[in-house]
């Protein structure tokens, strides 16, 4: 799969885990009754029975003769479901969510979700019971996106690592025989200057190989790279030109941090918050931009739901622009009497209305079969036609108006259709 196809399909799981999570923050337990469970890949599933098992067994001591049944419910439900797995879980892990939520009234549902091989792995085993399911570190790993390079350093030591989603890996280390300021007696003072600059020179050699040897390899995923230092250190070792020029041309800047070890790696990172956020919406703005001038241009540009839908079956969609925020269904109503086909959009958790078909008059209804989630809609007939889907943030102007303006979908046009 080409690199483009690979983003395509880690974009679209991350909707559909997006999906999943809203449905389940709207849940709530009436006591602390809705279990979660993180379960990392290299954790064998029969580890993960033994302590299902166990806290159903501790559950018998909860009070609440209804919390207690819930819990033990929900417990049972998990195990009945980790049946289907062999040893281990699958690549980066799963979630489990399974428990008693309100469904008004005094009335409860039990409710189970599985979600199977997130985009990043799920680092350690989590068990949890609470009134809420706990989507949190779920969230965190579909908020971000890109692959960051780092490097902190001052003149004894230095760290360089990954900041991935919102995870950092830090990966080597170096330290320095750069001597101090203080130079020993009978040393001559010019002597003792060339031996140390030529020591630093060295270190930021040796630091910029580590970056290198890390970085290269990884240079067409790499989003930015960020460097961090007390100055002159990183201005030196920045201006020197140590880094690979590639490497270098990715540098979203430089910043002050108070440590140059692995602590330090955090600490740059929590000081290039907003380069890092104006990085995020960069590539969104580029696709919005263009589409304005399509648009502007009165050529290549598509929007709304209808019209965007219309280009992309007709294949002249070179990519789709959605919104994150876009949350709708579309129903399909195919008119018995004249045949003509009407779609509408739909707030998700409103009911089916019955429809008057735009052609004959005629009172259509519909049924569960013809409501679907549209991103989901345009996204499949976007697969059949080669077209690419971009999620486009609304942190930014022009992607507020995707939403507002535009009903949350365009397209930017392979050729110019008149429709
Ligand atoms: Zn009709």
């Amino acid at each position: 799969m080409s690199q483009e196809g690979e983003q395509d399909q880690s974009d679209r799981k991350k909707y559909e885990f997006r999906k999943v999570i809203e449905d389940l923050k709207n849940f709530e337990g009436s006591g602390t009754q809705l279990v979660t469970i993180y379960i990392p890949e290299d954790r064998q599933i029969s580890d993960v029975v033994a302590h299902v098992t166990q806290e159903h067994s501790e559950a018998a001591n909860i009070k609440s003769k209804a919390t207690r049944t819930n819990v033990q419910d929900a417990l049972t439900s998990i195990k009945d479901r980790l049946r289907y797995y062999d040893t281990y879980p699958p690549d980066n892990g799963m979630v489990i969510f399974s428990g008693a939520v309100d469904s008004g009234g005094g009335q409860t549902d039990m409710v189970t979700k599985v979600l199977e091989a997130p985009p990043q792995p799920v680092e350690s085993f989590r068990y949890h019971c609470d009134s809420n399911f706990l989507t949190g570190p779920l969230e965190d790993m579909l908020t971000d996106k890109g692959l960051y390079g780092l490097v902190v350093l001052d003149r004894r030591e230095a760290n360089v690592g990954w900041l991935k989603g919102k995870r950092i890996e830090p990966v080597k280390s170096a330290s320095s025989l750069v001597p101090g300021k203080q130079r020993k007696g009978g040393q001559s003072a010019q002597r003792f200057a060339r031996l140390r600059l030529e020591a630093i020179d060295n270190f930021y050699q040796e630091v910029a190989g580590m970056a290198n040897d890390l970085f290269v390899p990884k240079r067409h995923d790499l989003e930015g790279v960020l460097v961090g230092g007390p100055s002159p250190t990183k201005d030196e070792f920045l201006d020197g030109d140590y880094l690979h020029h590639e490497i270098q041309d990715k540098v979203l800047g430089k910043f002050d941090v108070a440590y140059t070890d692995e602590s330090g790696l955090r600490n740059l990172v929590d000081n290039a918050q907003d380069a890092l956020a104006d990085a995020e919406v960069v590539k969104d703005k580029r696709q919005m931009e263009e589409f304005f001038k399509q648009l502007h241009a009165g050529e290549r540009a598509t929007y709304g739901f209808d019209q965007t839908r219309t280009n992309l079956v007709m294949g002249s969609v070179d990519r789709l622009l959605i919104s994150e925020d876009l949350r709708k269904d579309v129903v399909t109503y195919d008119c018995a009497e004249c045949g003509n086909t009407d779609r509408e959009l739909l707030d998700r958790r409103k009911a089916t209305p019955e429809h008057t078909c735009s052609e004959c008059g005629a009172t259509v209804s519909a049924g569960e079969d013809d409501r679907d989630d549209a991103i989901d809609h345009l996204m499949e007939i976007a697969d059949q036609r080669g077209t690419e889907t971009k999620f486009i943030s609304t942190d930014f102007e022009k992607g507020e108006q995707l939403y507002n303006a535009f009903g949350g979908v365009a397209g930017i046009l392979r050729y110019s259709t008149g429709v």
